[in-house]
């Protein structure tokens, strides 16, 4: 694994402000790639793992730190690159104390055993997993689109042993209307995602 590649990282896009990726105001993270190929899935042009546009891990982590929201990585599937997303929750964490939500296509038990992907895994704090199934549409869930996707509390987790699913407490529903899947964005990265750059040296 190559320092270059370790430090750098496919994004799609990067929303400020989001409320359908998890509870409050959030930072989503759009990464590219992902193979699980859904049928019925609300971004396929997410899939291409040489799409969107490579930018510095540490440009990322330096926008979303300045933004001081909760942060949420999405795609795509987040475990196509998990050095990258890995690395970009360490910075998160060593400079803040906000909380980390990840969409994956693969349930968490497959993550368990892959050191890869588990130690993207250990930064996270709610993991939604699964892919998503078309004939298990609901669109009254909330932050995920079908009935087999999880809301995973993963140090709860991984602390018990058990798949421990999370339970919000405090969220506002007025955005149940609108389905995950009919939001997720698809333009390219921001031109913000990159205007933090005379600020690199920083963190
Ligand atoms: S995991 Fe998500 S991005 Fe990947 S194919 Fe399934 S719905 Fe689409």
């Amino acid at each position: 694994m190559t320092e270059l590649y370790i430090n750098s990282i496919r994004i799609l896009d990067i929303v400020h402000g989001t409320s359908v990726d998890g509870p409050g105001l959030r930072t989503s993270i759009y990464g590219a790639g992902c193979t699980h190929q859904c049928p019925g899935c609300h971004n396929p042009q997410s899939w291409d793992p040489s799409g969107g546009t490579s930018v510095s891990v540490r440009e990322v982590a330096e926008e979303v730190l300045a933004e001081g929201l909760d942060v949420t990585f999405s795609g795509g599937d987040p475990m196509f690159q998990p050095e990258a997303f890995t690395l970009l929750a360490k910075i998160i964490r060593a400079n803040s104390t906000h909380d980390i939500w990840c969409y994956t296509g693969y349930r968490i038990e497959r993550l368990f055993s892959d050191p890869r992907r588990r130690a993207l895994l250990e930064q996270v704090d709610v993991l939604v997993d699964g892919p998503y199934v078309q004939s298990l549409r609901d669109l009254s869930l909330l932050f995920r689109g079908s009935a087999n996707q999880r809301l995973v509390d993963v140090p709860a987790t991984l602390a018990q042993g058990r798949v421990v699913l999370y339970t919000p407490e405090d969220v506002t529903y007025e955005y149940i209307s609108k389905p995950r899947q009919a939001i997720l964005p698809s333009s390219p990265m921001r031109a913000t995602a990159v205007s933090i750059l005379e600020h690199s040296n920083a963190l």
